[in-house]
């Protein structure tokens, strides 16, 4: 390791300190260094966060709305910044890490709101005399585990929202592109938020489990693969949290005869290589019903035509993946599909990018009758492999979507309302796009799957997030009438009987 690399996230104190690399995924080159949690690093953040809540949690709505708007213009001063950041350690193009952070500021937008959000119910008068009441009380400290593919946008789809509530977060985000967190931390000081009350802790399984484990921690919010959300929330519902995780996914398209084939087919490549697959919501797999033929024809002419390049050339269309080990296990998949017998029509691991050859790179890739026993099926690969199966009704499309053990998101491609109502209906899937190859909700709704995508009870952000981030309490009052004091009544043990007082 040269001078070049830089430490991030800590000094290498007494250099006992394990350490993660960071590359950049475009060069194969490595431009840094995490420096990974031990448990006793995991105690020292909780318990700064612990102790910054006694004030956070009674600061006025007035104060915590003020530091969310001023967080809100920082971040939106740096939305380039962040995007570079981005780009540099995930390597997606430019212009897509800028959307990242466009998505991720409209959740601190949605948490500007807080004031009105955090309201309450009050009903006058339920008995004699006797008012009824809901409020909704912050929970403590909240952590939130976030995933490589979206190092900005997913920490905010949890923080914004827990702050906004009057906890404290600490932040454990991917090891594989730490720094766009340090850059957030220093926007939340620069806001004005209080010390402790947000926190990041890089580091890897060891300080995910200090976490999940500590006492101390009121809740958890995770995002990330379907074996580590499982893992997450079966310890940490032990420990007596609450939890979200949101795991991974395998996305249909369902393509009807009667759709905008080129509609479609321009949205299926945007879905299926953006982010060169690495996304929850990528389209993986193309449900083509009918004859298939045109449909292929159309997706294969325009992946053909992608630019695969540097995230940084803005003549790129779609960028290397996150590491060599994960593009060779991707590429693994078209071998495995080639010998089980699906057709290869596009092979992304002859992908020429210039002066790239030591770049995580690989180009769109197409397979076609591909079938559900088939391990490119099988598996959520992310990355960029399209999936193209072949069925012959709408209602073969649904069984095929609902037997997923997935169902993060879905679309339909149709010009036909009965047939696009049906689906809505009947499809086993939490996010549901109709003519929308990436159905993700904004800001003010919220995101979340079903089935193997999601372990828990609560989406992600929106009214689900407020709700996820408080605890409710229910108050029943009553203000005897002081000249009605003194009147006897008789102490009835039981409950009302309908005597209508
Ligand atoms: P990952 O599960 O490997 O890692 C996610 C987080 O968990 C990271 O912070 C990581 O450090 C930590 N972690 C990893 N292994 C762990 C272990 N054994 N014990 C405890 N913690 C562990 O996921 P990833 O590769 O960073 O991200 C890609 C995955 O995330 C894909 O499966 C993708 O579908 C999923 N994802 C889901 C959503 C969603 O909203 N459902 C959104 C984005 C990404």
């Amino acid at each position: 390791m040269g001078d070049a690399v830089k430490w991030i996230g800590s000094s290498l104190e007494g250099g006992e300190a394990r350490t993660a690399p960071v590359f950049d995924p475009a060069s194969g080159e490595q431009t840094g260094a995490v420096v990974l949690a031990s448990e006793r690093d995991v105690d020292e953040a909780v318990a700064r966060s612990r102790n910054a809540w006694a004030g956070w949690r009674d600061a006025s709505l007035t104060v915590r709305t003020g530091v969310l708007f001023a967080f809100r213009e920082l971040a939106d001063r740096h939305r380039d910044d962040l995007a570079r950041l981005i780009t540099a350690e995930h390597g997606k193009v430019l212009e897509d890490a800028r959307g990242e952070v466009a998505r991720g500021i409209e959740v601190v937008e949605f948490a500007c709101g807080l004031p009105h959000l955090l309201k309450g119910e009050f009903s006058e008068d339920v008995s004699h005399g006797v008012d009824a009441s809901s409020i909704r009380q912050p929970l403590g400290v909240v952590a939130g585990i976030t995933p490589f593919n979206f190092p900005v946008m997913v920490p905010m789809w949890m923080y914004p929202v827990a702050i906004a509530c009057g906890n404290t977060f600490i932040l454990k985000p991917s090891e594989r592109d730490p720094s766009p967190s340090l850059l957030i931390a220093e926007l939340w000081r620069e806001a004005g938020l209080p010390e402790g009350v947000f926190s990041v802790v890089h580091g890897d399984a060891v300080a995910v489990d200090a976490l999940l484990d500590h006492p101390d921690v009121a809740a958890v919010s995770f995002v990330g693969s379907t074996p580590v959300a499982r893992h997450v929330f079966e310890r940490a519902t032990a420990a007596g949290k609450r939890v979200q995780a949101l795991g991974g996914a395998k996305n249909h398209a369902v393509v009807m005869p009667d759709a905008d084939l080129d509609a479609a087919a321009d949205a299926l490549i945007a879905a299926g290589y953006g982010s060169a697959g690495e996304r929850c919501m990528a389209i993986s797999a193309v449900v083509a019903v009918g004859d298939g033929d045109p449909l292929v024809g159309a997706l294969r002419d325009r992946a053909a035509d992608l630019t695969v390049g540097p995230g940084t050339d803005p003549a790129s269309d779609m960028g290397p993946l996150i590491t060599e080990a994960h593009r060779d296990r991707v590429a693994g998949y078209l071998e495995s599909a080639a010998t089980e017998g699906a057709d290869l029509v596009l092979d992304g691991r002859h992908v020429k990018v210039p002066g790239g050859d030591s770049g995580f790179f690989l180009g769109p890739s197409l397979v076609d009758r591909v079938s559900p026993s088939m391990r490119v099926y099988r598996d959520e690969i992310f990355g960029p492999v399209l999936s193209v199966l072949r069925v012959d009704d709408l209602d073969r499309a649904i069984e095929l979507v609902n037997a997923n053990p997935y169902g993060n998101g879905t679309a339909i491609f149709t010009r036909d309302g009965h047939a696009a109502r049906r689906f809505r209906r009947e499809v086993q899937v939490g996010m549901v796009g109709i003519n929308v190859a990436i159905p993700v909700p904004m800001a003010y709704y919220s995101f979340g799957g079903w089935k193997q995508s999601l372990f828990g009870d609560a989406h992600i952000h929106g009214m689900e997030g407020i709700r996820f981030n408080t605890r409710l309490k229910s108050v029943t009052t009553r203000w005897p009438e002081p000249a009605a004091g003194n009147e006897a009544r008789p102490i009835e043990l039981h409950f009302p009987s309908g005597d209508r007082r």
